[in-house]
Order: C-alpha cells, then sequence, then structure tokens
C-alpha cells in the first residue's frame, strides 16, 4: 500500500528535476547560515552559484561524524535555537552521540516519510502498532510513533525492554504491526517458543525491523516464529531519525527505497570518496533536500552497501540492498576484511544452528584470532545436548563435531579466514535487551 502513490511513484525524470530545484535552494540556505559549510566551500573554491543540479552535488566536500563533533553541540543548525522544535542525539553506538534538530516542518517531514515506510511495511490505517523502539533521544521511537500516527494507526507506545510486559501486551491488545530491532524481535520470538504461547494466539502479521545490521537469516527466524512478514527499515540521526529508506513487504529481499525526493543517496568508494557506479558496494552518503533545522550535505554514513534501481518495482525511488556493516566496524584480520553479517549470511542453509552468535577478536603474539560462538538450534538442541553431556553418546558428540568443522570450513572457503567456531547449547550467548545488540566482542581494543 502506498501512503502518497503520486511521490512514491514518480517517473524518475520528474524526480531528478525535483531533487535539482531543492538543492539548488539548499545549498544557497546551508551557505548563509551555517558558518561551516562556507567556511568548507570558501576553501575548497566552489560557490553555491556552481551547483546548477543534482549532478552538481559531487562537486562538494563530504560531512563527516567528526565535523558534528567539532561543532557540538549545535554548531551545525541552520535556524536560531526559537525555531527548534525538538532535539535528538545519535545513540552513541561508535562514540560520543551527535545532536540533531527539527523545526515543526521537520517533524512533519519526519512523520510523513515513517508514515510512507509503515504502509510499504504493510501497515494499514486502524491497524495498532506496537513500537518497541526505545523513546527518548534515540530518534527510533519517537520517528515510527509520528509516523504510525500519520496513517492513522493506533499506537503502542512500549518503548525498547521489560519483555514480560511486551509479551503481554502482545497478547492481550493483539497489535497487527510490531517494530523493533532485528535482535529485540529475535528476542521476543525465543520468548514466545519458549513459554509455549501458540503463536496463532498473536495478532501479529507484520514486523517493521532496522536500526542495525541484519540478513535473511535472521528474517527467516523471525518471520517463521512469529507467523509474519518482516521488512527492513533504515535510518540515522543525522538525516532524520528511521523513515530514510524501507524495504516493501511484497519485495522482500531485494532492497529498501529510499525516500529520494527528500535524501538523495550516493555510494563512493571509502579511500578515494569518487562516487560509484549503481551496483557497487561503497559507503553509503546522504544530502538531505529538504530538512530545515540540520541540513546535511554529503553525509558520510560509515555504512556499506550498494544502490540500484529496481525497474519491476511500482515504487521508482532507488533500492539500497541490506547494509553490511559500518566501514568502523569492518574487521580486517590477517588482511582480509569482513563483517559480521558474512557470518551471520553463512549459517543460512545449515539448519542445526540458530542465529544467535558472537564474534570473538583476540591478538595471540602478533596474530589476531577470530572464535565464532554460535547457538544450536533448540529443536535439534532437545534431541541432541542431553546425550553430549553424558558423554557417553559418541553418535552425537560426532554430530557436533561436524557441525563445528562444517562451519568453519564453510567460513574459510567464503570469507577466506580460518576462524574457531564453538557451538553453544542455547541461551548462552547475550540477547537484546530491547535496543542494538553488538555482535562482536574485539578483545584487541585498547592493546
Ligand atoms: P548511532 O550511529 O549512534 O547508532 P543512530 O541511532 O542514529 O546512531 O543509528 C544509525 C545507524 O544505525 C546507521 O548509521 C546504521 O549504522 C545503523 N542502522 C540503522 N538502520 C539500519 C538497518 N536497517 N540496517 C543496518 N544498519 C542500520
Amino acid at each position: 500500500m502506498y501512503f502518497d502513490q503520486s511521490i512514491e511513484t514518480l517517473p524518475q525524470s520528474q524526480l531528478r528535476q525535483l531533487q535539482s530545484d531543492r538543492l539548488k535552494k539548499l545549498v544557497k540556505y546551508v551557505y548563509e547560515r551555517v558558518p561551516f559549510y562556507k567556511n568548507k566551500w570558501d576553501e575548497a573554491g566552489i560557490h553555491p552559484d556552481q551547483i546548477k543540479g543534482i549532478e552538481d552535488l559531487h562537486r562538494l566536500p563530504f560531512t563527516l561524524k567528526t565535523d558534528l563533533r567539532d561543532t557540538y553541540p549545535f554548531g551545525m543548525f541552520a535556524v536560531p535555537m526559537d525555531q527548534v522544535s525538538r532535539i535528538h542525539c545519535s545513540s552513541g553506538t561508535t562514540g560520543k552521540p551527535t545532536v540533531v534538530g527539527y523545526t515543526k516542518n521537520d517533524l512533519d517531514l519526519f512523520a510523513e516519510v515513517n508514515a510512507r515506510s509503515l504502509a510499504a511495511a504493510g501497515a494499514k490505517p486502524g491497524m495498532m502498532l506496537h513500537n518497541a523502539y526505545g523513546y527518548g533521544l534515540f530518534t527510533g521511537g519517537l520517528g515510527l510513533h509520528a509516523g504510525a500516527e500519520r496513517l492513522g494507526m493506533n499506537v503502542i507506545p512500549v518503548s525498547g525492554g521489560m519483555t514480560d510486559r511486551q509479551l503481554m501486551i502482545l497478547q492481550d491488545f493483539g497489535p497487527e504491526v510490531i517494530c523493533c530491532t532485528p535482535s529485540y524481535a529475535q528476542r521476543l520470538t525465543e520468548e514466545i517458543r519458549k513459554r509455549n504461547i501458540p503463536v496463532d494466539s498473536l495478532n501479529l502479521k507484520y514486523a517493521v525491523l532496522g536500526a542495525e545490521p541484519w540478513t535473511e537469516v535472521i528474517r527467516h527466524e523471525v518471520e517463521k516464529g512469529l507467523n509474519i512478514q518482516a521488512t527492513n527499515i533504515y535510518g540515522l540521526s543525522e538525516i532524520i531519525g528511521p523513515g530514510v529508506s524501507q524495504e516493501a513487504v511484497e519485495e522482500r529481499g531485494t532492497g529498501s527505497h529510499v525516500w529520494e525526493d527528500h535524501f538523495f543517496p550516493e555510494i563512493v568508494n571509502p579511500d578515494t570518496g569518487e562516487v560509484l557506479p549503481e551496483g557497487k558496494d561503497g559507503v553509503l552518503v546522504f544530502t538531505t533536500l529538504t530538512k530545515e533545522a540540520f541540513p546535511v550535505i554529503r553525509y558520510w554514513t560509515n555504512d556499506i552497501c550498494s544502490l540500484y534501481y529496481d525497474r519491476d518495482s511500482q515504487r521508482t525511488h532507488i533500492k539500497m540492498g541490506q547494509i553490511k556493516g559500518r566501514a568502523d566496524d569492518m574487521l580486517i584480520i590477517r588482511g582480509v576484511n569482513f563483517f559480521h553479517t558474512q557470518v551471520e549470511a553463512l549459517i543460512e542453509d545449515i539448519p542445526h544452528l540458530a542465529p544467535h552468535y558472537q564474534v570473538i577478536v583476540s591478538r595471540e603474539g602478533a596474530m589476531d584470532q577470530v572464535e565464532i560462538k554460535i547457538e544450536l538450534d533448540p529443536d535439534y538442541q532437545k534431541e541432541t545436548l542431553p546425550a553430549i553431556s553424558a558423554e557417553d553418546n559418541l553418535s552425537n558428540q560426532e554430530n557436533i563435531r561436524q557441525l563445528t568443522n562444517h562451519l568453519a570450513k564453510k567460513i574459510k572457503d567464503n570469507i577466506g579466514i580460518t576462524m574457531k567456531v564453538e557451538i553453544k547449547p542455547g541461551n548462552s550467548i547475550p540477547r537484546s535487551e530491547g535496543g542494538k545488540l553488538s555482535r562482536v566482542v574485539d578483545l584487541r581494543k585498547g592493546k
């Protein structure tokens, strides 16, 4: 379902024209209002008059997270404080949080893009939304809340954590839609199974999951466990929060539409900053075309993915593939780069394993070591583990040994790194308490 069919299906030539018109206004706006941009562009010898359309965007310098930190807290705001209606912060996953502001119009836009996202995810006016994203400085809770209200839904502002209460609400209130992080959806799926809550006693139909990287493996787990259709929502506070892009429910697995009438995306080479063609992986960079309080030009998100048009989709907006990870979360082990999502993707066709895992990196002497701890699938574990602990059932121990070797070989063949694999019983690896879950433990840090 569309929230705004005319804009979501606007022919690309018209979208380009709209973006160009908006960009031309924007560059003048920020040049006049934000000293950071004026100084940086003057230094680079580029003037807003030289930006004649979206095709000139690549001539402008990038804006980096460090630039936001250097102007902390409000130095990048383009309006006086009395025109700012709200402040949010990034979650601070990678250091000191950055501070962002919204005018009334920006909040309106925030609601609109989240309404579009929810509609694309399957939600309809009149449905009830269980919003388990954190409310507060984090943009997730309030962003989706406003979007749901704009769409005409009934929102339960549950926020993150307090899993018992979440389960009670899911059973008693019967929401059709849930939004939360994918790791928390896993947690809820697991609790429902453990407590023998029949899935058909829940009324859930759709889940809108984001704020951290995830793969098809987790999608299958939560779709099956909750009997729902789960889609990806992406966003970051520096651009607006959630609702920068959204996967359409009928096109699951083929990428998320970036609402590019407001957020213009580019993919650039992480080393040279050169703009890369459709389909190539690189760093995602965004320019906000319509924001007032905190517009950003060519913001270097550090997220790695690709952009491409899906000519089979009714929506004309460009798609982004699933985020592989953040450039600064990329692990470099003995010269090979990898993201934890690559390990997650490899267990897709190993049904005996569950997508609860941790990647532990350590250093022994001069050598970096990686260990993967991963849990057995609970159904498989029931048959297998009691026998293992009895130590006398060699055939089951042999099964685990084979599974371990199988995964280690798959990792070596696909990622190119020898990793130690340890298969663990259920519930031995940390779960999400409601927010983002860190799946990598890097013991080398500070060494
Ligand atoms: P922080 O960067 O401090 O975590 P935010 O809460 O603004 O601050 O989170 C934005 C970041 O979360 C993105 O830059 C990206 O790394 C991650 N993220 C958000 N949505 C997704 C998603 N759907 N898939 C993968 N990563 C995501």
